[in-house]
């Protein structure tokens, strides 16, 4: 087998996620479609959704209750969410596991997660909530760290759970092919995408900058990298404290605060 199809020396990763929700049906659209399904029909991302319905034992395959301390909502019981867990651990016995409750409480998911998760070599668990809470029991006892996608609260983490899914998959080698290559888009390199043009070169009166149709190639790289430089100063100007600079985007940079300055 060569390096490239994942034999020795390969730097094939693939990403295994195993999701445990109550609703597996949130998740079958997105996974099915366009550059995930890609990715798990060439092999580089799996992802296995498991019912939590699925370990319970009683006839009406009861996942939730009703809090204890009389509030209103329902809580995910613990005994089907540990079975769950156990079994994947059977199944996978000489292997390691990362398990993460999606959750609003914790850390906000961002580039470096997904970049972390991407080079994960543990099965990822992806545990998702719904209704009023999971059991505080799984948490401490199963949890290695909480997600979550943003300050607000969803119905539950199926949500949450595809875009982690999603932004770490794509930053697997081989999911994107070369002309959607991850490390020019936005935070790839710690600044923000510059803006992009297609056909037509004038639509409606906007034109698009005569750069782009110069064929030099070195002009349009300048462009690029002043409008991503530009586009970071406008709407996210906290990230060019991290961004690596170099003194071409120095220069940029003071000749674009000099030109919004004037
Ligand atoms: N009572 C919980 C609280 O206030 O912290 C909110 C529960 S929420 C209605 C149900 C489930 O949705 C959560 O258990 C979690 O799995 C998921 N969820 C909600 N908001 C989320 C977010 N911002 N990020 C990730 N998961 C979230």
């Amino acid at each position: 087998m060569s390096p490239a199809l994942g034999g020795p020396g390969s730097a094939m990763r693939r990403l295994n996620v195993h999701v445990l929700t109550l609703f597996p049906g949130i998740l079958a659209g997105p996974l099915n479609e366009s550059i995930l399904k890609r990715a798990r029909d060439k092999g580089l991302l799996d992802v296995d959704i498991r019912n939590i319905r699925d370990y319970t034992d009683d006839k009406h395959k009861t996942a939730d209750d009703s809090p204890y301390g009389g509030e209103p909502g329902m809580v995910l019981k613990p005994e089907p969410i540990f079975k769950a867990i156990e079994a994947l651990r059977a199944e996978h016995r000489d292997e390691q596991f990362l398990t993460i409750l999606l959750s609003p409480q914790g850390s906000i998911f961002d580039h470096r997660h997904a970049e972390r998760l991407s080079e994960e070599r543990r099965r990822i668990v992806l545990l998702c909530g719904h209704y009023e809470a999971v059991d505080e029991r799984v948490r401490a006892a199963l949890v290695d760290e909480e997600l979550s996608i943003g300050d607000y609260v969803l119905t539950g983490g199926e949500l949450a759970a595809l875009v982690v899914i999603d932004a770490a998959a794509r930053l697997l080698p081989g999911v994107l092919g070369d002309e959607e290559s991850a490390y020019r888009d936005s935070f790839g390199d710690g600044l923000l995408d510059h803006p992009h043009y297609t056909r037509p070169a004038e639509f409606r009166g906007m034109k698009v900058p005569d750069v782009l149709l110069s064929g030099n190639h070195e002009a349009v790289r300048k462009w690029r990298r002043r409008e991503a430089l530009r586009a970071t100063l406008l709407k996210r100007p906290d990230l060019l404290a991290a961004a690596e600079l170099t003194e071409e985007d120095r220069a940029m940079l003071a000749d674009l605060r000099r030109e919004m300055s004037g």
